[in-house]
């Protein structure tokens, strides 16, 4: 990231999204599987603050028994930093994870270990569809987020396409397969047919795999998940 500061914010992004499981090393590899230092992600963000960026959020996902004992030191790091510390609840994304419910730390028991130690308060989405639950630190010193796919779903408002590196459109993050939007972006249609194709596309959906998530079972076409690393969070 301290490589690619500079590049970026030349190339007019706005808004980066970090992820971060947790400030101890041994901990943060084991979440990434990729052996992954903490102290590349910090200098990262650092870099991305020294270069101009302001609307930065990171992303931890809270795994129970295997990171919540991060929760309260995550929040000390960024609190007053002018990040944005978002807290996710561990999500059965992909195939290979290994999830159940069982390592599932609700929101609600995330917030209330913050609020015991640092009071927080409940704020207004900045838009109808917004993912993330907002809150504020009550003394004024930044705001946290809460994901709650599992515990509280939200598909009924869901907005998010994702495309994958292939150049597949999903339309949901636990599709089981894609469009083809590569052929269709690389073909002499128009941007009106284009965007009209994608329009029939999505309102043809009827994804709402959170809120089924119960009734899918290991071996069941859920199995198949497109995994996230393919297409983003
Ligand atoms: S499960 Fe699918 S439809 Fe539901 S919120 Fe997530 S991405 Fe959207």
């Amino acid at each position: 990231m301290r490589k690619k500061a500079t590049a970026l914010k030349a190339a007019d992004l706005h808004r980066l999204t970090i992820s971060l499981d947790g400030l101890n090393d041994e901990i943060f590899k084991k979440m990434n599987d990729v052996n992954f230092p903490v102290t590349d992600v910090l200098d990262g963000i650092a870099a991305a603050q020294e270069v101009g960026f302001t609307n930065i959020k990171v992303n931890m996902v809270v795994k129970k028994g295997t990171n919540d004992q991060e929760i309260i030191g995550m929040a000390k790091h960024f609190k007053g930093s002018g990040v944005t510390l978002r807290f996710i609840e561990f999500m059965d994304v992909g195939s290979s994870n290994g999830w159940d419910m069982s390592q599932v730390l609700p929101s609600q028991e995330v917030a209330n270990r913050i609020n015991a130690i640092f009071p927080i308060e409940s704020i207004e989405a900045n838009y109808p569809g917004e993912v993330a639950q907002r809150w504020r630190y009550v003394d004024g010193s930044g705001e946290i987020g809460f994901i709650s796919s599992v515990t509280q779903t939200f598909c009924h408002e869901c907005t998010r396409a994702r495309i994958s590196t292939d150049g597949q459109m999903y339309l949901c993050l636990f599709a089981n397969e894609g469009f083809d939007f590569k052929t269709l972006l690389r073909s002499d249609r128009s941007d009106l047919e284009i965007a009209n194709a994608i329009m029939f596309t999505w309102s043809g959906r009827n994804d709402h795999y959170s809120e089924i998530r119960g009734s899918n079972t290991a071996g069941s076409k859920s199995s198949c998940k497109i995994e996230m690393s393919y297409i983003g969070g």
